[in-house]
């Protein structure tokens, strides 16, 4: 064994002592930090070491030269895109994953396989999901939506009678994917997948909403010829809105087309009473996704993608090998996810679950929920600010008033950096107009953030030129 090598081994404990102490540091001062740091210097690339000299100068070089330039995402007011934090039993859960290294895709192997099966059986109760649903994780929800497009082209296979798993997305001819506003990610996996992205066909939606029509959407599928794909939208990044879930199961009965609904983050409003009825519908998709390093406040990456038909599944991942075992009643993960190979990704919301349950997170949902309302009202009564649309859930969507339209990108660039050691919001665009949008899905986060958060932009709105 290589000296270096073996010098760690026999002071491994005292080695992730270290780790520890170093991590602890890190998040105690997560409050403190600069959410964004100020334009970090970008650092110089160093030459590959020839002779390492172990862990613990590895470590201090990390938190010399890597460290200060790391944002505080994991904090309580990195606002930005959706982005949650790692509870305390979920961190736990991710570094006990690479303690114990499992590649848990075999039932030959230990039970690895089951400890993720019984995880998804918890979320599957927790989004309020009938046990016809089978799920699998994955790296985020842009796999997530891809694995279900995926499941979709298959079926679209089956009642054409081809299989494009065997011959190929050609054998589909044209496809057509209807949705009103579908995340990004959506035309990403249809690019992927060979279906093109000019297979996604925007449906029109309601007057000033992100939700679609759901008449509007009848009438294109009365317009496509053959079996077709619908992605309903259950939380849009922009204003939370989500589409009538009930409205466009309904339209099964009389237009044959596959419904997949991306409820990345959308989902979690089922762990709030008051706001579960937007989430009511979801089970009689055929496929959903999920995100779970969004507001399950797991580390990255982590998503799970449930579905009704885990035999097209089967289809499209099989990984046929001589060491591997057969599909069976219950395949193993192996032959269910675009990744052979994955840790045990699992474990992170096992804990997480296993030392909140619902109530614990119920609480975080509702936490947030309250931040973006409070974030809203603050910013909708002073007159430097308009918000572009009401606050649905967790994203407050907002510009800058009497702002003439050449000058706002600017502007509001320039306010989005003054207040980035603060609070880190991004850009979007909405119904034509340039906006920022505030997400709240973090467990940190606290009303005592959300008045930092509105003091922060109040001020700098007034110190913009
Ligand atoms: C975040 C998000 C995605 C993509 O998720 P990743 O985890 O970044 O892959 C897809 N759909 C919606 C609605 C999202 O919010």
């Amino acid at each position: 064994m290589d000296r270096t090598l073996a010098a760690d081994l026999a002071r491994l404990p005292d080695l992730l002592d270290a780790t520890r102490r170093a991590a602890a540091e890190a998040l105690a001062t997560l409050d403190e930090r600069a959410v964004v740091p100020a334009a970090p210097k970008p650092a110089d690339p160093e030459p590959l070491p020839e002779q390492g000299d172990g862990t613990e100068t590895a470590l201090a070089a990390f938190r010399a030269r890597w460290e200060p330039r790391l944002s505080a995402s994991a904090g309580p007011r990195y606002l930005g895109f959706v982005t949650g934090g790692a509870t305390p039993a979920a961190l736990a859960g991710d570094w006990l994953t690479a303690a114990h290294d499992q590649n848990s895709n075999s039932s030959m192997d230990g039970a690895g396989q089951d400890l993720e099966r019984e995880t998804v059986g918890w979320l599957r109760e927790l989004f309020g999901l009938s046990d016809a649903h089978t799920g699998t994780f994955v790296s985020g929800a842009t796999m997530s939506n891809t694995t279900g497009l995926a499941i979709a082209r298959e079926w679209l296979g089956e009642r054409l009678g081809v299989s494009p798993a065997e011959d190929g997305a050609a054998a589909l001819g044209p496809v057509r994917v209807l949705s009103g506003a579908p995340h990004s990610s959506i035309a990403k996996a249809l690019s992927f997948l060979g279906l093109g992205r000019s297979s996604l066909v925007r449906v029109p939606t309601l007057p000033g909403r992100e939700a679609v029509d759901p008449a509007a959407l009848a009438r294109a599928l009365a317009d496509t010829p053959g079996p077709a794909v619908v992605v309903a939208n259950a939380g849009t990044v922009n204003t939370v809105d989500f589409d009538d879930l009930p409205a466009i199961a309904a339209l099964r009965a009389r237009h044959d087309f596959w419904l997949h609904t991306d409820a990345a983050f959308g989902a979690f409003a089922a762990l709030s009473p008051d706001h579960a009825h937007l989430t009511e519908g979801l089970d009689a998709a055929d496929s959903v996704c999920v995100d779970l390093h969004k507001w399950l406040n797991v580390p990255y990456d982590s998503a799970v993608q449930f579905t009704r038909r885990r035999d097209l599944q089967a289809r499209v991942f099989q990984n046929a090998a001589a060491y591997l075992g057969p599909l069976g009643e219950h395949p193993d993960l192996v032959h269910l996810t675009p990744e052979n190979s994955h840790r045990l990704r699992a474990l992170a919301a096992w804990f997480t679950l296993r030392a909140y349950g619902r109530q614990g997170h119920r609480e975080i949902v509702e936490r947030n929920i309250a931040g973006a309302r409070a974030l809203g009202a603050a910013l909708e009564e002073d007159p430097a600010f308009t918000l572009l649309a009401p606050v649905r859930l967790n994203v407050v969507c907002f510009t800058l008033a009497d702002t003439p339209d050449p000058r706002l990108g600017a502007r509001l660039t320039a306010l989005r950096e003054a207040v980035s050691t603060e609070v880190f919001v991004t850009p979007t665009v909405h119904e034509g107009t340039a906006g920022l949008r505030a997400a709240f899905s973090n467990w940190r986060t606290t009303q005592a953030d959300v008045r930092r958060a509105a003091h922060a932009l109040r001020t700098a709105a007034r110190e913009i030129t």
